[in-house]
Order: structure tokens, then C-alpha cells, then sequence
């Protein structure tokens, strides 16, 4: 049995949310589904959820929320309309109206998209219903609480029939509303299959699969047909997003694959994510290619540090580390050498004063005979478990940067051989993807 979760474009209007009905009574085996509130219906539309932040906006202005509500009712009955299906949603819309009038918050506000969207799916396809409040759990830090949920999962959908759950949110134990962050969605259909069991997690969305390459950087790109858990960690670590990043935590732990699915082509295979430890004993085969994707982010800085004898210094490593953590500062990469050491983080939100204050402890404290700080640095990762134990797989990444004319700043490379992390000058970032993509599609 099948977890099925639609993103926000497949719900988007009545044709796109009959799309899905095709696709979920043409399978026996799509049992629970899992839906996002409306999104946009084509560029520059409103999605739903942000339609309810805006009624918050509206009634902490106006001390009422009506007239913004209002575009969130029209919206439904058009797809109401468009669905053919009996279904009166004013009820829930004066609980809504009553309830955002009244004080409730952010989460609640945005949760509805989902609560309605999921009523009207229930209906559609005639299915029963059943509130992600009553099954999703966080605790009163407002932390998913997982234990808690799977239990309440297996207990209310084990053994069901069909059953639609929105996604997105959840209850605390006080019963207030809580979501998870945005596109969460994603991340209770994952806990849904953990909880049932399912044999897979079909994740319906509006591409065909996660492409080796970001396809603003890179013409047409190839899709991914498999990827391990392991290298959708680096990928999207690196900012490749089809998926939400916490959607991979429930299903990790009970070793179910993911499938991406495009709503509007469902015959593409889409990309298969599966466990890597069923991937590496040969339970899952793809096409043998040394590198599965290429994904990268720029605006990065890198603290270079130099001292001689740096290598025989007990604990020059733990103090310099120690630095960063007073200041709060995340460490990216600590690439090394025998009398070096580069710390790569992340500039995009630093202040100056910051890192010069840095800059200063690392000279008083550790005394070296040289500290540069090195700005609008970009990553790139090239990742694939196919370039272990490939001979040659790093040269060729070198080799197709020297001909593109790219200055490498800087390389780091984990010992699983999972992954080759280069740094570039944020100028060269795109021209370094595009060489490297080149290489190995040739
Ligand atoms: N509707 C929410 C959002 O727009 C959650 C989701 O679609 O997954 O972020």
C-alpha cells in the first residue's frame, strides 16, 4: 500500500485536482493521500496559505479579516464548481472567520489551506477524512513529536480504507494549531508512511524528478532516475530543493523509498530515492553513471589560517573551532593542510563586526603566522556514490575547470568518496556547473 502526497500545484484548481483524481483511482494501491492547499494556478498567483497570512495581516490592521477571507471562499467554490461535488464549505469558513477574528494565530491561520483542501479531496474521491490535528503531535516547544505520532498514525489509519490527511500541521498538546515550516506538507507524507508502513512514498509535485543539474544554470538538464538518501543529503544540502529537507527523517527510519512524480505527466518514471544501505547491498539497480547530480550555492567566505608546525600543535584545531562557536558561526568545511587550516562558512547572513572580531581572536589566541579572510566564494558539490573507487573521476572535475578557464579556491573531498565539494570565484559559478556537467555528458 501507497502514501500519496499533492504539492500545492497539483490542488491548485479544479483541472489540475481532476488530474489527481485520475491518478489515485487508476492505482489499488493508493490508499492514503496526503494534499497541500491550492497553490498557484499559474505565475504570479496567490497560493492559499499566503492568502491566510494575509488575513492575518488584514485583522491585526483592520481588526477584522472578512474581506480578505472572502478571496480564500472564492477560490473554493470555483473548485468546488469546476469538481462538480456537493459540498458546502460555510461552515468551516464561519469557524475560520470566527476563529482568525478572534485572536488565533499565525499557524492556525495557515493550516485551513490544507484542512479545506483536504475536505474537498475527501469528498471527491469519496474517501474518508481524518484530521492531521487529531494525528500529527508536537509538543508545547512546539517540536514534532515523533514517537507520539507514529503511535497515533498506526492506531487511527492502519487497516483503512481510503483516507485523505492534509498536510502542513499538526496539534500541540493544548490542541492549538501548529505547522511545520513552509512547504511541510512534504514532511507529513512522510510521517504517514512511516506510520502505515506504506511500501512506498509516491510524492506527487510539478516536475518530472530531481535533475542532475539546477536548470536555471544548465539547458535541459537529465533527470535523476535513482538517488540514495545519502546523496539527496548533499544535493540538497547544496540547495538542489524539490523536496522538503525534513521529509527525509520518517522515512529514513523505516526504510521506504520515495518516488517524485510529476501530477501533469504521470507516465515519467520520476527520480526513485531510496535507502542507501538496500542501494549498496544491490537491492536497487540504476544506470551505472560516475556522478548521480551537481548542485551548488554561492556567497560563501573562507578564514585561511597558517602556522608552521600547525601539525604538531595539540588542539590548535579544537581552539580555533572554539572561536567560531563564540560567535555563533556555523562551520561549513574545514579543509586542511600540514601548516593550514581553511574554515569555509556560510557569509550570506554575517556582519562585518563579527568577523573581524573573529579575525582578532584567531591572532591573539593562536598566534599564526598568517590569517586571510577570503569573500564571495561559491560550492559546488559533485555527487555521486558511482565516483567510488572510479580512477580519474577528480582529474576529469580539474580537468574540465582548467579548460573552462576556472581558478579553483578551494577542494574538499569526504573519504566515503560520496562527493568532490570545490570552491570558485562567485563569478565563475555558473560556467564551473556548466563545465562539469559537460564532462560527464559528453
Ligand atoms: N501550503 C504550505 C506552503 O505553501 C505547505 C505545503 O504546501 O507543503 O508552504
Amino acid at each position: 500500500m501507497k502514501v500519496l502526497k499533492f504539492g500545492g500545484t497539483s490542488m491548485a484548481n479544479a483541472a489540475s485536482i481532476s488530474k489527481v483524481a485520475e491518478i489515485i483511482n487508476s492505482d489499488d494501491r493508493a490508499r492514503f493521500i496526503v494534499v497541500s492547499a491550492p497553490g498557484k494556478r499559474e505565475p504570479g498567483d496567490i497560493k492559499v496559505t499566503d492568502l491566510l497570512y494575509e488575513c492575518i495581516e488584514a485583522r491585526d490592521r483592520e481588526g477584522v479579516c472578512d474581506a480578505a477571507l472572502e478571496k480564500i471562499i472564492r477560490r473554493f467554490d470555483e473548485i468546488i464548481k469546476g469538481l462538480d461535488i456537493k459540498l458546502d464549505l460555510t461552515p468551516e469558513f464561519n469557524v475560520i472567520r470566527d476563529q482568525i477574528n478572534g485572536g488565533a494565530g499565525r499557524d492556525y491561520a495557515s493550516s485551513r489551506g490544507e484542512f479545506l483542501s483536504g475536505i474537498v479531496a475527501a469528498k471527491l474521491l469519496n474517501a474518508r477524512f481524518v484530521d492531521a490535528g487529531d494525528i500529527i503531535r508536537f509538543d508545547m516547544e512546539g517540536n514534532f513529536d515523533s514517537e507520539t505520532t507514529n503511535r497515533l498514525v498506526g492506531q487511527r489509519l492502519v487497516g483503512s480504507d481510503r483516507v485523505v490527511i492534509p498536510g502542513f500541521y499538526g496539534k500541540m498538546p493544548n490542541g492549538k494549531v501548529k505547522t511545520f515550516s513552509r512547504g511541510g506538507s512534504d514532511v507529513t507524507g512522510a510521517i504517514i508512511a512511516r506510520g502505515v508502513g506504506a511500501e512506498i512514498y509516491e510524492n506527487w509535485t510539478d516536475v518530472d524528478g530531481f535533475m542532475t543539474v539546477d536548470p536555471r544554470i544548465q539547458e535541459d538538464p537529465q533527470i535523476i532516475e535513482m538517488l540514495t538518501y545519502k546523496e539527496l543529503r548533499e544535493l540538497s544540502y547544496m540547495g538542489a530543493n524539490v523536496l522538503h529537507p525534513e521529509s527525509i527523517f520518517p522515512v529514513r527510519k523505516a526504510d521506504i523509498a520515495i518516488n517524485i512524480r510529476n501530477t501533469f505527466n504521470p507516465s515519467a518514471p520520476g527520480t526513485m530515492i531510496v535507502p542507501t544501505k538496500k542501494y549498496m547491498s544491490g537491492q536497487y539497480t540504476r544506470t551505472d553513471r560516475t556522478i548521480t547530480g551537481i548542485a551548488g550555492k554561492t556567497d560563501f567566505a573562507a578564514i585561511y589560517v597558517e602556522k608552521s608546525l600547525m601539525n604538531s600543535e595539540l588542539g590548535f584545531a579544537r581552539r580555533l573551532l572554539k572561536i567560531l562557536e563564540r560567535h555563533n558561526i556555523l562551520l561549513e568545511h574545514l579543509p586542511s593542510g600540514i601548516d593550514t587550516m581553511t574554515v569555509v562558512i556560510d557569509a550570506a547572513n554575517l556582519c562585518p563586526e563579527d568577523i573581524n572580531a573573529v579575525l582578532r581572536e584567531i591572532n591573539e589566541e593562536l598566534s599564526p603566522n598568517n590569517v586571510e579572510y577570503v569573500e564571495g566564494i561559491a560550492l559546488i558539490a559533485v555527487v555521486g556514490h558511482g565516483m567510488n573507487r572510479k580512477k580519474g573521476t577528480a582529474s576529469r572535475v580539474f580537468g574540465a575547470l582548467g579548460d573552462a578557464d576556472v581558478n579553483i579556491r578551494m577542494i574538499d573531498q569526504g573519504s566515503s568518496e560520496l562527493n568532490i565539494i570545490i570552491g570558485v570565484e562567485n563569478g565563475d559559478y555558473k560556467k564551473a556547473i556548466r563545465a562539469i556537467y559537460a564532462e560527464f555528458n559528453k
